[in-house]
C-alpha cells in the first residue's frame, strides 16, 4: 500500500483498507466517541491506542481527541472531571477506568526562545485544529487518528509508513523536539523497546547531542519515565538503548559509571535483565523486581567488598550485608528522584531475601509461615524466579515455597477465616496509612498521658 500525502492534506485510509476494528476499542471509549460525534463534534481516537490497535496489540488506555472545549465536554458527560492547570483535560470516568478526552491543541511556535538551560520556553498550550494536534505529538506513530464518523484512519504526519517500517521518528526536527521536552528522548527508547522498532538515525543523532538536557527535566517526570523503561519482556533492550544513546549516564549516573568501567559489569547487567525478560514473558513482573535486577550486579559487588573487609574470625552475615549494600547503592538515587518508597524498599527486600528460597521451607516453622504471610512475599517469589533463571545451577525450592504459600498463605487463610484481610505490601502508602500509630513514650518510658482538665 502506498499513500500520497500532500502538504497540509492528511492521508485518509478508509475502513476497507485498514485493520482497526471497533470490536477492539474499549466500549466506554466508543460511548464517548459516539456521544461527541452525535452532537456534531469531531471525535477521534488518538495516540497510542490507534498505534497499538493497528499493530494488533492491546492498548493500555484509550485517549480521545475532539474539537469540543473542556467546558463543553464537562456539560456533555456527567461523569466528567476537568484536570490540569496549564491545559485542561477532561477525565471521563467509568468505574475505575478513565477515558482521557482532550481538546485539539496547537504545536508550540517554532520561533520560541531558549532559556538558560537551552530548553525552549513556550506560552501555555492553546486550542488548535486536528492537524495542529497531530503535529504537536511526539512521534509519527503516535500521531495517528481514528475517525468515529467514517471509521477511517487520518494520518497528518507519515505515521502509517513508519508503523509499516517499524521506525520511531520524531514529528518535525528531532533536535528541537528533544529540546522542547527532553523526556521525549526516553519515550523514544521506551517505544523502540516495547514495539520492537528502531529509532531513526536522525533521532539517534539528536538524542546523543541533547541527552544532557534530561538533567533539566522535572525529577517527578524523570522518576515516572525511568520506571516506564521497565518494559515487560523488553527491559534489557530499553536499558541497552538508554546506555548506548547516553541517556543512562544522565538518568542513573552511578550505575552508568559502574557499567562503563568494565565490559564484564555491563555483561552482568544484560544477563540480569535478560533473566527478568524471560520471566516476564510468562508472568507480569513488577517495577520493584526490575529495579532490583537492574542494580543486582552492582549490589553483589558491594556485598563482596563488605565480605573482604570483614575482620578474620568475625561472622559475616550475608543477609545483613546484602541489605547494607542495596541501601548504599540505591539511597543516592532515591534521594535524587524521590522514587516511591514502596518501589525501592521492596527492591531492597528482594535483593536481601530472595536467597531464602534456595532452602526448603519448613511448614512447622513459625518464621517461615510469617515470611509467606508477609505482604512482600509475592514479589520475593517473583524475584526468586528471576534469580533462578539467572543462576539455574543453584538449588531453588521455589515450588515448595509456592505450595506452602498456597496451603498456608493469606489466600488460604482468607478462605478459612473469611474476614481476614490479606496483607498489602507493607511499604505501600496505603498499608502505611493503615498501620496504627504507636504511642510515643516519653524519656522515662511512660506513654504520655492525656491532659487533665
Ligand atoms: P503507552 O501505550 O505506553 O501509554 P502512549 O503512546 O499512549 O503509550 P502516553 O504517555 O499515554 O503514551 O501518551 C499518549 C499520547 O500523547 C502519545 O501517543 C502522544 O501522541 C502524546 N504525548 C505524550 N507525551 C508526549 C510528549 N512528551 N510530547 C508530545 N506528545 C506526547
Ligand atoms: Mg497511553
Amino acid at each position: 500500500m502506498f499513500f500520497l500525502r500532500k502538504k497540509n492534506k492528511p492521508t485518509i485510509i478508509p475502513r476497507s483498507e485498514h485493520s482497526l476494528s471497533r470490536r477492539d476499542i474499549d466500549p466506554d471509549a466508543l460511548k464517548v466517541l459516539y456521544r461527541l460525534a452525535s452532537l456534531n463534534h469531531e471525535a477521534y481516537l488518538v495516540g497510542g491506542s490507534v498505534r497499538d490497535l493497528l499493530l494488533g496489540r492491546k492498548p493500555k488506555d484509550f485517549d480521545v481527541g475532539t474539537d469540543a472545549r473542556p467546558n463543553e465536554i464537562r456539560h456533555i458527560f456527567r461523569n466528567c472531571f476537568l484536570v490540569g492547570k496549564r491545559f485542561r483535560l477532561a477525565h471521563i470516568v467509568f468505574g475505575k477506568k478513565v477515558i482521557e478526552t482532550a481538546t485539539f491543541r496547537k504545536a508550540p511556535a517554532p520561533d520560541a526562545v531558549q532559556d538558560e538551560h537551552g530548553l525552549y520556553q513556550y506560552e501555555d498550550n492553546t486550542f488548535g485544529t486536528p492537524q495542529e494536534d497531530a503535529l504537536r505529538r511526539d512521534f509519527t506513530v503516535n500521531g495517528l487518528f481514528y475517525d468515529i464518523k467514517t471509521f477511517s484512519i487520518i494520518d497528518y504526519v507519515g505515521g502509517l509508513k513508519d508503523l509499516k517500517n517499524k521506525t520511531i521518528r520524531s514529528i518535525g526536527d528531532p533536535c528541537i523536539r528533544f529540546q522542547e521536552d527532553p523526556v521525549r528522548m526516553m519515550r523514544a527508547v521506551r517505544f523502540a523497546a516495547k514495539l520492537g522498532f528502531e529509532v531513526c538515525s536522525a533521532d539517534i543523532k539528536a538524542i546523543r547531542k541533547h541527552a544532557a538536557g534530561l538533567a533539566n527535566a522535572s525529577t517527578s517526570r524523570l522518576c515516572e519515565e525511568v520506571q516506564r523503561l521497565f518494559v515487560q519482556q523488553a527491559t534489557e533492550r530499553s536499558i541497552r538503548l538508554a546506555y548506548d544513546y547516553g541517556l543512562l549516564e544522565i538518568l542513573l549516573p552511578s550505575l552508568h559509571q559502574w557499567m562503563a568501567t568494565k565490559a564484564d559489569n555491563r555483561e552482568q547487567v544484560w544477563q540480569a535483565l535478560q533473566a527478568l525478560d524471560t520471566v516476564s514473558a510468562k508472568r507480569e513482573t513488577t517495577n520493584a523486581v526490575a529495579f532490583a535486577m537492574l542494580f543486582y550486579p552492582m549490589v553483589a559487588e558491594a556485598v563482596e567488598q563488605l565480605r573482604a573487609r570483614t575482620p578474620a574470625g568475625k561472622r559475616f552475615n550475608t543477609f545483613h550485608a546484602r541489605r547494607l549494600a542495596a541501601e548504599k547503592v540505591l539511597t543516592p538515587l532515591v534521594k535524587h528522584y524521590r522514587f516511591p518508597r514502596a518501589l525501592w524498599m521492596t527492591a531492597v527486600d528482594i535483593l536481601e531475601l530472595s536467597d531464602r528460597l534456595t532452602r526448603k521451607p519448613e511448614p512447622a516453622s513459625g518464621r517461615d509461615i510469617r515470611f509467606i504471610n508477609h505482604g512482600i512475599f509475592p514479589e520475593i517469589l517473583l524475584g526468586a524466579e528471576v534469580f533462578k533463571t539467572l543462576f539455574p545451577s543453584r538449588t531453588w525450592q521455589i515450588e515448595a515455597w509456592k505450595a506452602l504459600y498456597k496451603n498456608a498463605g493469606p489466600v488460604a487463610r482468607q478462605q478459612r477465616e473469611g474476614d481476614f484481610i490479606p496483607p498489602a505490601n507493607p511499604h505501600s502508602r496505603k498499608a502505611r496509612r493503615r498501620r496504627p500509630h504507636k504511642r510515643r513514650k516519653n524519656r522515662q518510658g511512660e506513654a504520655p498521658q492525656p491532659p487533665t482538665a
